[in-house]
Order: structure tokens, then sequence, then C-alpha cells
């Protein structure tokens, strides 16, 4: 299971899919991209192996950012409904998911009562609660902050906002999780790997902190809004 994502200039499904492809290594049961352009958020998902999604991404989709999940199940069976990306109703936003949500029935209980769910997933809970929390008044920043504080277990996530799609947020506890920079583009990946087709500069994050990852801007607070320096390192790996 992994994680990858993309805010660039060049063809974001490309490259998300070339990055799945290295992560297959790691173990999957289904894989899903999303990107984003002037007309919205398109999801792309399907059981089965990369090469079974490719297939099914519309290669005339243009677009320069996106985030892209190869699926381990632990909650809910392997099929084309519960692999990710998950998408909030009306599809603001849209998740993807490494690791296991611990509270995920008691977070739908308590805040998520008149929502319909689409899959069987622990993760579609975080996607909604961060939409929930928006209706209520706060900025995606604060909501997706809010979220995460509210989470307990393993998760890496990557989020795109169907309203601003300059902008992809992450997060990461007990999961890993990467940061790739370059000049004009920056990067998600679980593992540098995946990333070295774009860059070999990578910042590491800590658990429970937030990312903004921008073309030209990472920034990297706590989850109680503090920014955080960081520095980039060299991943010594051959692409
Ligand atoms: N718990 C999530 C699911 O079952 C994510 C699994 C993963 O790490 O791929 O969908």
């Amino acid at each position: 299971c992994g994680i990858v994502g993309y805010i660039g200039t060049e063809d974001a499904k490309e490259i998300l899919l070339r990055g799945l492809e290295k992560l297959e290594y790691r173990g999957y049961d289904s894989a899903g991209i999303a990107v984003a352009n002037e007309e919205g958020v398109h999801v792309f998902k399907e059981k089965g192996r990369i090469a079974a999604l490719r297939d099914v991404v519309d290669t005339k989709v243009d677009s320069t950012v996106g985030i892209g999940h190869t699926r381990w199940a632990t909650h809910g069976v392997p099929s084309r409904v519960n692999a990710h990306p998950h998408q909030s109703e009306t599809a603001r936003f849209t998740l993807v998911h490494n690791g296991v949500i611990e509270n995920y029935e008691q977070l739908k209980n308590d805040f998520l009562a008149t929502v319909n769910m689409v899959s069987d997933t622990d993760t579609e809970v975080i996607v909604h609660l961060i939409h929930h929390f928006v209706t209520e008044g706060e900025s995606v920043e604060e909501a997706f902050s809010h979220t995460l504080s509210l989470l307990k277990g393993s998760y890496a996530l990557a989020l795109l906002d169907k309203q601003n799609s300059d902008v992809v947020y992450v997060g990461k506890n007990k999961s890993p999780l990467l940061i790739g920079v370059g000049n004009g583009v920056n990067v998600i990946a679980s593992d540098a790997m995946a990333m070295l087709q774009v860059t070999n500069q990578f910042l590491e994050i800590m658990d429970k902190e937030v990312v903004l990852v921008e073309r030209e801007n990472v920034t990297i607070k706590t989850l109680d809004g503090t920014v955080m320096a960081r520095e980039p390192y060299t991943a010594e790996l051959d692409a």
C-alpha cells in the first residue's frame, strides 16, 4: 500500500501512475488516482493491478495536480467502491489514506449521523469529517487539522479540494510519508523511490504535522498551527 501526489506543470496522471508502479512491491489489492483541473476533480479507481487502473484512466483529462493510492484493504473487501480516493458529498473533497482509523465508528456516530456512506472503509469517515467542519465555518486548513486531532490510529493522508486545486493537504501518523521538493513542482510519496522520477530532494514529516503542498511552497505546521522549518535531504537511491 502506498500514496503518491504531484503538483507541478506536467501531466499529473502519468507521473502518479508511474509512481504507483514503483510502490507495487509494497503489496496492494486495488489502486486509484484523482486529478484536478478547472472542471473539478476526476477520480479513476479499479480493483486489481495498476495495469487495470491504467485502462480506466481517461487520457484526455489534462491536469497538473493529483493524488494516487494503492490499497491493502483493512476495512471493507477489495473492490472498486472501496478503493481510494474517497470523496465527500458534492465531491468537494477527495482523499487517499494508508493506515487504520481505530475510532472511525465513534467519529461517524458523533459527527456524521446524517451522512450517507458509499464505501465500507474506515477512510471515508475522514473525508466527510473534513467537509463537515468546513460546512460549520472552518477554513479547509482548520478542518483538516481539526479532523487529524480527532483521529486515533495510523494514517498517511493526501487531500484535494475542488474549490482550490493549487494546494494538496498532507498529514501522517505512524505511517510513512515524504514530501519531494523541486523547482515549481512538489511531490508526495510513501517511499522516495516512487518520485525519484521528479526529484531526489525530500523533506521528512513528523507524526501529527499538517503540510500544505503548493507548486512553489511546502508549509509544515504542527496541529496547533506553529510553522516548522525543515531542510531537505538527498535520497541516495537508484531510480
Ligand atoms: N484502512 C484503509 C482501507 O481499508 C486503508 C488501507 C491501506 O492502508 O491501504 O481502505
